[in-house]
C-alpha cells in the first residue's frame, strides 16, 4: 500500500539557519502522527514544507504516492492536503458553509452541497451551517477548520498547534473530538505540537525533533518508557538522573542495585517520578538510622532501609490527583516522586525511597541511552 507521506532527504535553510536537516518520516494511511520539539526546532518548517508552502533545498516530498517537491513541484492547492492551523484562518465576511465550499471549487454544485452538509454533520456543527465565524465558539471554529479542512477528501490533513489557542478546559475536549472524526474518517494526519500530552494521547507514533531532525520516532510508551537519548527523556516528560557504578550485582545507583548489566563502567539512571516510591520512616526508624550512620563503617549517603534510600522531603506539590513529591537524598541529589491524592508527606517528613517494583529504568551512558 502505497504511504500517504514520504519525506526522504528534506533539508530547508532561512539563510545561515537551517531549520530542517536532511530529514525523512512516512506515515502511513489512516495513522496520526505527532511532531514534538522545542520552539524553533523545526515542527512548523517540515509541515510547511509538506503543504507547498515553503521550497525544499534538498529532497523528496510524496503526498498519497505522488512527487509534490523535489524532481517536480506541485503548488500547495493541488497537493491534497488539509490543513488545520492554530489561527482557525476562517474567512470571517463567509458563512460556515461557504468557507467549507471554498475548498471544493471547481466540483459540481449539487456534490459541493452534499459534501458540506456531511462534514458538517461530522463535526456536529449542521444547526451553524448560515452562521459566521464570529458567531461561534473558539472550539466550534476550530471543527469548522477541521471540517473544511477534511472536505476535499485530502490524503494527509497537517495540523500545526490546532489547539493551543484553546483555553485548558476546552482543549481535552476539541482534541478527542478532532481524533475521533480524523479516526472515524480513516483520515492520515500529521499534527505538529509542543504539549507532550497531546502528542503522547493524539500520536499513534511520535517523532521527537531537536535542531532540524526527528531524533526518535516511535510509539508513544517507547518514547516515554525507552527513550533513546537524554534530550527525549528530558523533554518527553518529567526525569531526574542519579549515577550509577557497577559493582559486583551489576549497576547501582544510590538506591540500589538498578540494572545486573556489568559491562559499562558507569551509567545515569533516568529516573521518572511514577517510577520513584517513597515509604514514610518512623521516629523509631530514624533514630535506628542515625546510631547506624554514626557507625564510622557506614559512610554518610549509603545508609539503606530494605532495598531503598533514606531522603528527606523537600517541596510538595498538589496537582489535584496526584501530589508530586521532590526528596533529597543523603548525596544531596534530589529526585520527584507521584503520590495519590491522598497521600502528602509535610516537608521535612523522612522517607525511604526506592524504586517501583517492575520497573526497568533507562540508563544513560553520555547523551544516549544503553541499549540491551
Ligand atoms: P518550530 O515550529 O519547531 O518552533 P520553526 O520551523 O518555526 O520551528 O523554525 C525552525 C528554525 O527556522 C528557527 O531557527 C526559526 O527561527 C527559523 N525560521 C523559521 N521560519 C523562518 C523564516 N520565514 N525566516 C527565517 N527563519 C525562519
Amino acid at each position: 500500500m502505497t504511504s500517504a507521506l514520504e519525506v526522504a532527504g528534506v533539508s530547508k535553510s532561512y539563510g545561515s539557519t537551517p531549520a530542517v536537516r536532511a530529514l525523512g518520516l512516512v506515515v502511513e494511511q489512516g495513522e496520526i502522527l505527532a511532531l514534538i520539539g522545542p520552539s524553533g526546532c523545526g515542527k512548523s518548517t517540515l509541515l510547511r514544507l509538506v503543504a507547498g508552502l515553503e521550497r525544499p533545498d534538498a529532497g523528496i516530498v510524496r503526498v498519497g504516492g505522488d512527487v509534490v517537491a523535489g524532481p517536480t513541484w506541485v503548488p500547495p492547492e493541488r497537493r491534497r492536503v488539509g490543513l488545520v492551523f492554530q489561527e482557525h484562518a476562517l474567512f470571517p465576511h463567509l458563512r460556515v458553509s461557504e468557507n467549507i465550499r471554498f475548498g471544493l471549487d471547481g466540483r459540481p454544485r449539487s456534490e459541493q452541497d452534499a459534501r458540506v452538509v456531511e462534514v458538517l454533520e461530522l463535526v456536529h456543527l449542521a444547526h451553524v451551517a448560515d452562521r459566521y465565524p464570529h458567531e461561534l465558539s473558539g472550539g466550534e471554529q476550530q471543527r469548522v477548520a477541521l471540517a473544511r479542512a477534511l472536505a476535499p477528501r485530502p490524503a494527509v490533513v497537517l495540523l500545526d498547534e490546532p489547539f493551543s489557542s484553546l483555553d485548558e478546559s476546552l482543549r481535552a475536549r476539541v482534541r478527542t473530538d478532532t481524533v475521533d472524526v480524523l479516526r472515524a474518517t480513516g483520515t492520515t494526519a500529521l499534527l505538529v505540537t509542543h504539549d507532550q500530552t497531546e502528542a503522547l494521547t493524539v500520536g499513534d507514533r511520535i517523532g521527537v525533533m531537536r535542531e532540524g531532525v526527528i531524533e526518535q520516532l516511535g510509539s508513544p510508551d517507547e518514547v516515554f518508557e525507552r527513550p533513546v537519548s537524554r534530550f527525549v527523556a528530558s523533554f518527553m516528560g518529567d526525569a531526574d538522573f542519579l549515577p550509577a557504578s557497577v559493582g559486583t550485582d551489576g549497576l547501582a545507583c544510590e538506591l540500589g542495585v538498578v540494572s545486573p548489566r556489568t559491562d559499562v563502567d558507569a551509567a545515569e539512571v533516568v529516573l521518572r517520578p511514577h517510577e520513584v516510591a517513597l515509604a514514610r520512616l518512623t521516629s523509631a526508624d530514624v533514630a535506628v538510622l542515625a546510631a547506624e550512620s554514626a557507625d564510622a563503617t557506614v559512610r554518610e549517603g549509603e545508609v539503606q532501609v530494605g532495598a531503598g534510600a533514606r531522603a528527606v522531603v523537600t517541596r510538595v506539590e498538589y496537582h489535584g490527583a496526584f501530589v508530586l513529591h521532590t526528596v533529597r537524598l543523603a548525596s544531596g541529589r534530589t529526585l520527584r516522586s507521584w503520590q495519590p491524592h491522598s497521600v502528602r508527606h509535610p516537608v521535612g517528613t523522612h522517607v525511604e525511597v526506592s524504586l517501583v517494583p517492575g520497573i526497568v529504568a533507562s540508563l544513560l551512558v553520555g547523551e544516549r541511552t544503553l541499549t540491551s
